[in-house]
């Protein structure tokens, strides 16, 4: 005997397999978009991305634009104006990452531009500079970050402050604003050691001498003679000057961390309100010892132990994050900013102290809880993690 089909049963059964008998023959047969939604949210929200080296354009002497399309020829995730993506390297047996800016704007969709600055015996930035050449496929976190424009929050009259490659977020913002005539007014006020030094130049020039709605003020410290720019640091008289109607103003700063903690000082000075500054820290601190609170009994160069729960022993400099540590015996952490705001790489320290460099944004419950942000998490102790 043949068995009734359960679902038959069920109230209402008949009457939807109608439904769908009448959609297939007249409308849309709903089975063949099954798996569509899926495909559309990994399509704007891939776990990774490889993208190939299609072009590098030298920017200054130190500088170089690395452009980046996706490896398989397909579309790549659209991103706000400002966002960075955390490109994974391979360098020796170190597996590890360094967030850059996209510098292009998102309406250019074919690819992602990322310029990048030398760093003195940095360890990425050289290795992108001097090893990563054209057709090399690259792997990458999708577009993440929070240095966007919110209409809303931010209005449109903003003041974007930067020195070095902290332009890079700024200049895919105003290329954004500039290329399609959006009604929002930029100023950009950016400081270079020397005129050789000025990312973008001639472009950033070229762009305020066509579009009323951009203003750019070049700041020089180290002028190699008489020029047309200013010279000098980025102060509160400077801004007073050359901005006006700071009040008004939404205030982005973008930089070596020198940088945005000086230009915040000369900004509290104007009596601009914290709310009117929106951040973005470039990384670790260059030198975390002279960060306040750091202990006077330990020196850069101290080593402590990390323990394992499977029982690996090992040690990592004090002077370097932990996650920098990590990665050098082999143990690649997940994260994406490296700045102590994505929160991907939070950890459990289940015994022994780290010193946490400020920027890393430790939920209150983490810090009782025992958890800490590795790629700001500076080791002040012998250690016991639980990886
Ligand atoms: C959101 C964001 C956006 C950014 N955008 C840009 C941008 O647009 N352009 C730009 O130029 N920069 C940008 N940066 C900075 C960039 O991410 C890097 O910090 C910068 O390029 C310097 O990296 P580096 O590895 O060369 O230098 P460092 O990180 O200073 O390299 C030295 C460090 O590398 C580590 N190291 C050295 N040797 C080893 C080893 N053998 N194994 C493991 N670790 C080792 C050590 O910890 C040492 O302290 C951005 C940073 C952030 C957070």
């Amino acid at each position: 005997m043949k068995k009734p089909d359960i679902k038959t049963q069920i109230d209402g059964y008949a009457d939807i397999q109608r439904e769908n008998d009448i959609l297939r023959k007249y409308a849309l047969d709903r089975t063949v978009e099954k798996g569509a939604v899926a495909a559309a949210v990994n399509r704007l929200h891939p776990p990774g991305l490889e993208l190939r080296v299609a072009r590098i354009i030298s920017e200054t002497a130190s500088t170089k634009t690395l452009r980046l399309v996706a490896a398989d020829g397909g579309p790549l995730p659209p991103f706000q104006a400002g966002q960075y993506i955390n490109v994974f390297v391979d360098i020796g047996s170190v597996r590890t990452s360094r967030p850059y800016s996209i510098s292009s704007p998102p309406n250019q969709t074919a690819y992602y531009d990322i310029t990048v600055r030398r760093m003195p015996d940095g360890f990425v930035s050289v290795y992108l500079l001097d090893e990563v050449a054209t057709g090399q496929v690259l792997t990458s976190t999708a577009p993440a970050g929070n240095l966007y424009h919110n209409p809303l929050f931010h209005g449109d009259d903003l003041v974007f402050i930067a020195r070095g490659s902290g332009v890079t977020p700024f200049m895919s913002m105003l290329r954004e604003v500039t290329d399609r005539g959006l009604d929002r007014r930029i100023h950009l006020v950016y400081g270079s050691r020397s005129e050789d030094d000025i990312i973008f130049a001639a472009e950033l020039r070229e762009r305020a001498a066509h579009y009323d709605q951009l203003k750019v003020t070049m700041v020089i410290s180290e002028p190699s003679s008489e020029g047309r720019d200013l010279t000098g640091f980025i102060t509160a008289e400077l801004l007073a000057e050359q901005v006006d109607d700071l009040g008004r103003k939404m205030f982005y700063l973008c930089g070596p961390e020198v940088m945005y903690k000086y230009v915040q000082a000369e900004l509290a000075r104007l009596d601009v309100p914290g709310r009117r500054i929106r951040i973005e820290v470039y990384g670790p601190p260059a030198d975390v010892t002279a960060q306040p609170g750091w202990p006077d009994s330990v020196r850069a160069q101290d080593r402590f132990t990390v323990t394992l729960p499977d029982g690996a022993v090992f040690t990592v400099a004090a002077g370097e994050p932990l996650m920098n540590g990590l990665e050098r015996t082999g143990r690649t952490l997940n994260t994406c900013c490296r700045s102590g705001e994505c929160s991907l790489c939070r950890t459990r320290l289940t015994a022994g102290r780290v010193f946490h460099a400020p920027g890393a944004k430790l939920r209150k419950s983490d810090a009782i809880s025992g958890y800490i942000h590795p790629c700001l998490a500076y080791p002040i102790s012998d250690l016991e993690l639980m990886l």
